[in-house]
């Protein structure tokens, strides 16, 4: 279990800067949502975190641990897209054991583990299935259940549910702030969707061009959002 940190953070493509001095804290065990329109850095924000972009300036802090120049592998981070990437080749199951198997988990564990997950991800009758043989939404709880196994400190989800139909998006989304809940551990969770985010986060961060323009509890940023972006962005009445 950790916090993170993302303390003056600033990253660059060449001239262009997409984070610009992002600061960001967010307490152990928090579901903080990050909103933004589509290019304002979310992502790169994730990815930054992930270790799978180096940061131009400033410090992320996973704990009480720098780690700017930590391998991804050794960030304790599990990261869900919204493409799913199952191996198609494969079960169920061993898409879900298989960055176990990498690590060198002994079976008996993996075992225990890719079926608890499963249990809680209600897709313990779909082990022996190949993802050619699963709806999509089965298949984002099998990606899902392949980040749990690993028991990861941090979760970062990078709009899971953009290839979900409507329906199917609000009761995943409900299923997630439980496994947020029964977890314990930090989630990290990236959407576009306003609504999505005004009933998910504990705490919102509202993202603009790089620049972060508001982090607030739902009520607050409704209430008393900080400029008229964030207003009009969040649909409250001022
Ligand atoms: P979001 O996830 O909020 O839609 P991104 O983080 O994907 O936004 O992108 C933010 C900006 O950074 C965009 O303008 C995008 O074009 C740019 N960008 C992202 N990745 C790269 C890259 N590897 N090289 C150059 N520009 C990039
Ligand atoms: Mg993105």
């Amino acid at each position: 279990m950790a916090g993170i940190k993302f303390d003056h953070v600033w990253k660059r493509f060449g001239e262009v800067s997409v984070l610009k001095d992002l600061n960001i804290d967010i307490p152990d065990q928090e579901f903080l949502v990050l909103v933004g329109p589509s290019g304002c850095g979310k992502s790169t924000a994730l990815r930054c975190l992930a270790g799978l972009e180096e940061i131009t300036d400033g410090n992320i802090y996973i704990g009480d641990r720098v780690v700017n120049d930590v391998p991804p592998k050794d960030r304790d981070i599990a990261m869900v897209f919204q493409s799913y990437a199952l191996y198609p080749h494969m079960s169920v199951y061993d898409n879900m054991a298989f960055g176990l198997k990498l690590r060198k988990t002994p079976k008996a564990e993996i075992d225990k583990r890719v079926k608890e997950a499963a249990e809680l991800l209600s897709i313990g009758h779909l082990l022996d299935r190949k993802p050619k043989a699963l709806s999509g939404g089965q298949r984002q709880r099998v990606a899902l259940g392949r980040a749990i196994v690993r028991n990861p400190a941090v979760f970062l989800m990078d709009e899971p549910l953009s290839n979900l139909d409507a329906k199917l998006r609000v009761q995943t989304r409900g299923e997630i702030s439980k496994l947020h809940q029964r977890l314990k551990t930090t989630f990290i969770y990236v959407t576009h969707d306003q609504v999505e985010a005004m009933t998910m986060g504990s705490r919102i961060a509202v993202m603009k061009d790089g620049i972060l323009q508001q982090l607030d509890t739902p009520q607050t940023l409704y209430d008393h959002p900080a400029n008229m972006f964030v207003a009009g962005f969040i649909g409250s009445p001022s």
